[in-house]
This record gives structure tokens, C-alpha cells and sequence, in this order.
């Protein structure tokens, strides 16, 4: 199964091959300055798996992570690890948008206080274990 997807201004498209590793969504501070969004729910992928053509630059966010956007709209795409091995697709960039449904919440400690998650998804107040 493939899943396409891209940026706002659709010089970036995706490719995501197979099924995510797992989907979450994460609340912590660098996920909620990265993203200007109170969280980013994004989709696990294997790098390998995935197939990305447009203009993209990355910005290192952690010694991990690094995030990757579109130089033209600047829409934020990707949670990229920094050694190769898999990659962050942010939820609402797939063409369809309820292509996949995240499971928990991570790092929820770092919300904000208007913020009520009542979806019934576990919540880990830090990191979720893989
Ligand atoms: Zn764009």
C-alpha cells in the first residue's frame, strides 16, 4: 500500500510505502515549536520506505531529530532521525487525511492547560516506550 501526500504549495510531494511503524502524537516543546502547533501527530516510516521529490531543507531540532520543510511554502513536513534510518510524516499532509489514526500521546506533561485530549488514547506524561 502507498500513501501520498505533500506541502501546501505542492512543490513537495511524498511517497510512503507500506505500513508506519507506529503513530503518535507528541506534545513535547520542540514538537510544539517545530510544528507552531499545540502538537504534532505524525506517521513512523522506515526512511527507506519513503520517497520525497521538491525543494526541502532540514533544520537539526535535537542531536536526533532534524525537520524538514518545504523552502517554498514553508510548510513543516518531516521529523527526520539524523542517522538515515526513519522519518516523521506529519498526519495532515497525506492527500488523505484519515489515513491513519494516532494511538497515544507522548510528553503530554508539556501541554498546554486549555488543551483537554478526550479521544480515550492512552497519555504518557513523558517519552512512550517503542
Ligand atoms: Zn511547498
Amino acid at each position: 500500500m502507498v500513501h501520498e501526500g505533500g506541502c501546501l504549495c505542492g512543490a513537495v510531494r511524498f511517497k510512503a510505502e507500506g505500513e508506519p511503524i507506529n503513530v503518535r502524537c507528541c506534545h513535547c516543546r520542540a514538537c510544539q515549536r517545530a510544528m507552531g502547533s499545540p502538537f504534532y501527530a505524525r506517521a513512523q516510516f522506515d526512511l527507506s520506505s519513503v520517497t520525497i521529490t521538491g525543494p526541502t531543507a532540514a533544520w537539526p531540532t535535537s542531536d536526533r531529530i532534524e525537520r524538514v520543510f518545504c523552502t517554498q511554502c514553508g510548510t513543516r513536513l518531516f521529523s527526520r532521525r539524523r542517522d538515515g534510518s526513519q522519518t516523521g510524516i506529519a498526519l495532515m499532509l497525506f492527500d488523505d487525511r484519515n489515513a491513519f489514526s494516532p494511538t497515544l500521546h507522548h510528553w503530554v506533561s508539556e501541554k498546554p492547560d486549555w488543551l483537554e485530549l478526550a479521544d480515550g488514547l492512552p497519555q504518557y506524561q513523558g517519552q512512550a516506550s517503542a
